[in-house]
């Protein structure tokens, strides 16, 4: 059977959109450039330039980063080899043992050298590790310290999709790398975020700040070991996911939402009774710098936040209209994360915006815009009218107007009813008539009225409404 004919008898499909994916549509599309405009505002102002990431990294760079044993590692990434790679590998391999080979002996090695160089990649679950990865590949620490980087764009995660929860979504995080970890630092990135929500106008926006201390051979330490005998003590009242935890993650234990497990993390050893001197300076220095800028915090111990890199401040944001999904912003400080990377030593904070769930808030406070219709709809009829139409077209278009030009003639009874389901404010009109005598009409459908205008009049006309 020749290609077409097998072609042929493919019966037609509907596709729909990947589980956990969606389309983003007008007009809710306007919102989403007017937040990421505003972010490029807002984050210019504090000195942040954007940095542009690839969507795919090694897999190991999330392993070693956000850590291996974290639910996003452990289960939630969109993992794949390389093919390519692997097909290159093979060739390199049959070029270099040259013509007659031992075919049994080239399976072996081939065998060896694919397991050593074969590539596993990721869709990216997040992007801090991405900015740390390219701040060390560029040798950014070259320049004046901190580094200020944001990005925006598409993150991945397997996850059970839920209002606010896909497996497609997008963030928009900031980075600041080197120089000191004073905690003015982490003032003003916070602060940043928080201008950031109030230049949107989003509603019910709570900050949430905690100090987890200092990483795993300091205060931190000492108190996960605490926690951990404690919660041996209560293990049988805790569900499976918690009693899993106590093992590989104590400190998950915190984040619990279990109604039942409320009343028993109330009574659970508190990580600030047992920070160290500086981590505990560091803390209340964080805090007095947040109100030196007029920002209200409010002060939690079970924020712990999932991803091991963090240490010291860590915080969240809040917002309304999300139900149970209602962390629209992440971060910390994350000091020994380059290093971890093979970098030098580095100083590191940071924070990652949910978009779809600020998006869903402001969308739920009535801040979306409604749909945006036509400035200008022209009803031609007419070869004639057809040509000047499409040059009024593109001269208004050149002003900054928003024209919609029919591509064939209609008549303008109909053309009219066209241009009020398009939401078009006026209807230009131009027939042999108007075209001959150089006169125009305008009519703005909101009222009916007319207006005989020259071609020089309509532009000033429109200008001025
Ligand atoms: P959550 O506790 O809600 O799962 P998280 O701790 O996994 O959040 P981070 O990794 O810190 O989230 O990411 C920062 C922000 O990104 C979150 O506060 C949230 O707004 C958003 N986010 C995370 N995962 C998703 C997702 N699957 N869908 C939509 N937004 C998400
Ligand atoms: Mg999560």
């Amino acid at each position: 059977m020749s290609e077409g004919a097998a072609k042929k008898e493919e019966k037609p499909r509907k596709f729909q959109a990947i589980r956990g994916t969606r389309d983003l549509l007008p007009p809710e599309t306007v919102l989403w450039n007017r937040v990421e405009q505003t972010a490029h505002e807002v984050f210019g102002t504090f000195g942040f330039g954007e940095i542009i990431l690839p969507v795919i990294e090694s897999t190991e760079l999330f392993a070693r980063a956000v850590g291996s044993d974290t639910d996003i590692v452990s289960k939630e990434m969109f993992s794949f080899t390389d093919p390519a790679n692997v097909i290159r590998t093979l060739v390199q391999d049959a070029l270099q043992a040259g013509p007659g080979v031992d075919m049994g002996n080239f399976e072996q090695t081939s065998q060896s050298s694919i397991e050593g160089k074969v590539q596993f990649i990721s869709l990216r679950p997040e992007a801090t590790a991405s900015v740390c990865r390219a701040y060390i590949e560029h040798g950014m620490q070259q320049l004046p310290q901190p580094v200020k980087l944001y990005y925006r764009g598409p993150m991945f995660r397997r996850e059970r999709p839920q209002k606010g929860r896909y497996r497609q979504f997008y963030q928009i995080g900031a980075e600041v790398l080197g120089g000191s970890d004073a905690p003015a630092i982490d003032a003003e990135v916070i602060e940043m975020v928080m201008t950031f929500f109030d230049r949107l106008e989003l509603q019910g926006v709570q900050l949430d700040i905690n100090s987890i201390g200092h990483s795993a051979d300091n205060c931190r330490r000492g108190y996960v070991q605490k926690l951990k005998v404690a919660l041996e003590t209560v293990q049988d009242k805790l569900g499976p996911d918690s009693q899993r935890r106590i093992e590989t993650n104590p400190l998950r234990v915190l984040d619990s939402k279990l109604e039942s497990e409320q009343g028993i993390i109330a009574t659970l050893p508190r990580i600030a009774d047992h920070l160290c001197e500086e981590c505990a300076a560091h803390y209340a220095a964080a805090k007095h710098q947040l109100e030196m800028r007029g920002v209200l915090y409010r002060e939690n111990w079970r924020l712990v936040r999932g991803l091991d890199y963090y240490m010291r401040t860590t915080f969240e944001i809040t917002a309304k209209g999300l139900g149970s999904q209602n962390a629209v912003c992440g971060g910390g400080r994350y000091d020994g994360l380059v290093e971890l990377l093979g970098g030098p030593p580095t100083k590191g904070i940071g924070f990652a915006i949910g978009e779809d769930r600020l998006i869903l808030s402001l969308q739920e406070s009535g801040k979306a815009p409604a749909q945006q219709g036509r400035d200008v709809y022209i009803a031609w009829m007419g070869e004639r009218a057809h040509a000047t139409a499409i040059r009024a077209a593109k001269d208004l278009r050149k002003a900054g107007f928003s024209v919609e030009l029919p591509p064939v003639e209609q008549k303008f009874g109909k053309a009219l009813g066209q241009a009020d389901k398009l939401g078009a404010k006026y209807a230009l009109i131009l027939g042999d008539n108007e075209v001959s005598e150089g006169l125009w009409t305008l009519k703005t459908l909101a009222d009916g009225s007319q207006e005989k205008l020259t071609e020089p009049q309509l532009l000033d006309f429109l200008r001025k409404s």
